[in-house]
């Protein structure tokens, strides 16, 4: 393990854009590498100039890898794993980060079989152990409890994290180092050739940044019954989430789903109906500032993690509670 220092942070882009996730994961790489007295570094990939490389400075790195590259401007999984590889064995982090994302799902397995080193994927928390080895947290066994997995024999520590799990720092101002990184690539790097990328088209309201979200799950019973939940968050200007089963019925697209495979949602008040609580999907809701639960369970685990609870059907109190709303807010 010798000679193996900072933590280091994936910086996903698309179309030069970057994206949260990479911000969120700088502000945790900071916090670990505090306490450690250790650096920050990001890799940077794409066709950037100096200066995007040098805001990272403001959200946490000391030190930005810039590849930069017209070649690197859309996301090649055999030319951006070679160049990330070539970097972590020159420069030795003792940890690696990336988002729990379609992309990171693609790359970090990749990178992480050529370092031949371990990877903990969709961790939904990291920290350090007693004696400074990264522990990686993970829910295990059907979402009953949480796993801590660590990685004692290899670096660097490879895990990825869902976007939204972590807060990104206010941009501060910081000094850094960007250091230039060679872009050496082949012809069979470049294969296979990504053409574009489209953005899906967005059918609900967004779950992200909504101030209520209303969510079902499998206890719902029939996508009839979820209408009572796009019509409680019509009414509350809210946005409808699911759990995995619900989305499995189809009665709601994947692109809402909460939990651990999913989003992960910081609203004022959520509001979930005919959800057990097991942890993969509580993770995606735990930082709510208010959580109701209605579940006709009363050993349901949710209730444990709630603010209120509603002991009932949610077929039957989810139209009394729309039918009260309304009253209050004079509509029809
Ligand atoms: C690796 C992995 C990742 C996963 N990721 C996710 C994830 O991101 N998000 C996610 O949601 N799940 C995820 N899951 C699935 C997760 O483990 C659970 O299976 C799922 O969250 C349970 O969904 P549920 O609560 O809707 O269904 P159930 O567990 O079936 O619970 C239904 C609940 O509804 C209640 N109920 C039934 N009828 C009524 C009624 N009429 N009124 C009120 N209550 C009623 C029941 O008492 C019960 O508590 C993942 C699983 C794995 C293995």
């Amino acid at each position: 393990m010798e000679g193996y220092k900072g933590f280091w942070v994936f910086i996903e882009q698309l179309q030069g854009r970057i994206s949260d996730v990479g911000l969120e994961l700088l502000a945790k790489a900071r916090e670990l590498a505090d306490a450690t007295n250790t650096y920050v570094g990001a890799l940077l990939l794409g066709d950037f100039a100096e200066d995007k490389a040098k805001e990272l400075f403001g959200y946490g790195a000391d030190k930005v890898f810039l590849f930069s590259h017209p070649h690197l401007q859309i996301y090649h999984s055999l030319a951006y794993t070679k160049l990330i590889c070539q970097a972590v064995k020159a420069e030795k982090p003792e940890a690696l980060f990336m988002g729990a994302t379609p992309l990171g799902a693609d790359l970090a397995p990749r990178v992480a079989a050529r370092l031949e080193t371990g990877l903990s994927a969709h961790c939904v928390d990291l920290r350090l152990g007693e004696d400074g080895v990264l522990e990686q947290i993970v829910p295990g066994f059907g979402g009953a409890m949480m796993a801590v997995i660590v990685c004692p024999e290899k670096r660097p520590q490879m895990a990825t994290v869902m976007p939204g799990v972590f807060p990104k720092l206010e941009p501060q101002e910081r000094q850094g180092e960007v250091v230039p990184m060679e872009v050496a690539l082949e012809e069979a790097d470049l294969k296979p050739k990504v053409v574009e990328f489209k953005a899906k088209e967005q059918k609900t309201v967004a779950l992200e940044g909504a101030s209520v979200v209303i969510c079902g799950g499998y206890g719902m019973g029939s996508k009839e019954n979820w209408q009572l939940l796009e019509e409680m968050a019509k009414l509350l200007g809210g946005a409808v989430g699911a759990t995995r089963p619900a989305v499995d019925e189809g009665w709601a697209p994947e692109e809402v789903m909460i939990g651990q495979s999913g989003k992960i949602v910081h609203p004022k008040l959520y509001i979930g109906a005919g959800i057990s609580g097991v942890m993969h999907h509580v993770v995606g809701v735990q930082d709510s500032e208010i959580i109701v639960v209605i579940n006709k369970d009363p050993n349901a685990p949710f209730f444990e993690v709630c603010d209120f609870g509603v002991v009932g059907d949610a077929t039957q109190v989810l139209p009394a509670l729309i039918e009260k709303l309304k009253e209050r807010l004079q509509v029809d």
